[in-house]
């Protein structure tokens, strides 16, 4: 497996300087392009490649994470009836709305707007609570208490982090939320932020994979129905408007991140995190993409 991971990484390495950084968080412009890593996770244990130890910022990868919380702390019907499961086939920090359109029914929990609105539902007398909440359960499930947040990012997303208040602004203008909008984000922001590495990632995608159990201590970390619910929706927008792509080039559920990392579900089978910070147009690690796609074809991944 080590050889298998080092080969795809090295066919890969082109793919690198082919993406960019994102630049619309200043702080993450400032990522090492040259890195690149991958962690596999599954009953064989654990085995990484490149860089799978350096600690990015999870960004959109913790959309899944912000889902399974509202989904533990109120009920499914309440999570379906605020943030539906469309596939928006749109940027994830789009203003796609019309007057008529703006319902739960048209947002997802793997784009902006619905994440946003989900941190509503975690439960907590405040947003810092709610987060403290979010952390402990993302390093609970990772197997890792050492996760934290990386300030640098968090301040630099919060004081350039505009459209992302225009979004919640609109939220709560047709009435889908009701905390005052600085608050909200604030627990948004401090997620996005948190630092993870490949083997994170593919740690948590691991329990995803295997229905919300703990793979080692075979304890219940949620209920299967949640990570079903999940998983679906990580297969029809993880990706975003590049989820239709990435069903055709790897064929499995992913979520993807702006800092570059992408987690990977293989359901029943294992875990998987790849890092790579520059960025194709629609915002997913281009080389981290090419890599899942080399694993998928190499290990027989597609579900299709
Ligand atoms: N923090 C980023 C944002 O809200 C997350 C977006 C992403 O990773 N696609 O803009």
């Amino acid at each position: 497996m080590n050889t298998l991971l080092n080969d795809i990484l090295h066919t890969c390495r082109p793919y690198t300087v082919q993406g960019r950084l994102a630049n619309y968080i200043p702080e993450l412009a400032k990522a090492d392009p040259d890195k690149l890593g991958i962690c596999i996770v599954s009953d064989d244990g654990v085995h990484c490649a490149g860089d799978a130890q350096h600690r990015f910022t999870m960004q959109s990868v913790v959309k899944p994470l912000i889902l399974l919380q509202a989904l533990l702390d109120s009920s499914i019907e309440a999570v379906h009836d605020l943030v539906g499961v469309e596939a928006t086939g749109k940027p994830f920090d789009a203003f796609n709305y019309s007057d008529q359109a703006l319902t739960g029914a048209h947002i997802n929990p793997m784009i902006n707007t619905g994440a946003i609105a989900l941190c509503t539902l975690i439960r907590g007398n405040t947003y810092a609570e709610k987060f403290d909440r979010l952390l402990n359960f993302t390093r609970k499930i990772a197997g890792n208490d050492s996760m934290v947040v990386d300030e640098a990012v968090y301040l630099s997303e919060k004081a350039t982090g505009n459209k992302n208040r225009a979004l919640a602004y609109m939220l709560k203008a047709y009435g889908m939320i009701h905390d005052p909008v600085d608050e909200i984000l604030e627990c948004y922001f401090r997620a996005c932020s948190i630092l993870a590495s490949c083997e994170d990632l593919a740690k948590i995608a691991y329990v995803l994979a295997n229905h919300g159990k703990d793979p080692v201590s075979g304890v219940q970390l949620f209920p299967a129905e949640d990570a079903r619910y999940v998983n679906a929706t990580l297969m029809t927008c993880g990706m975003y408007d590049g989820s239709g792509e990435f069903a055709l080039r790897c064929g499995f559920p992913a979520k993807s991140g702006v800092g570059g990392g992408i987690m990977g579900v293989i359901p029943r089978r294992m875990g998987l995190g790849v890092y790579s910070p520059a960025l194709d147009r629609k915002g997913n690690s281009l080389a981290g993409i090419r890599v899942l796609q080399q694993l998928s074809n190499q290990l027989d991944l597609s579900v299709f």
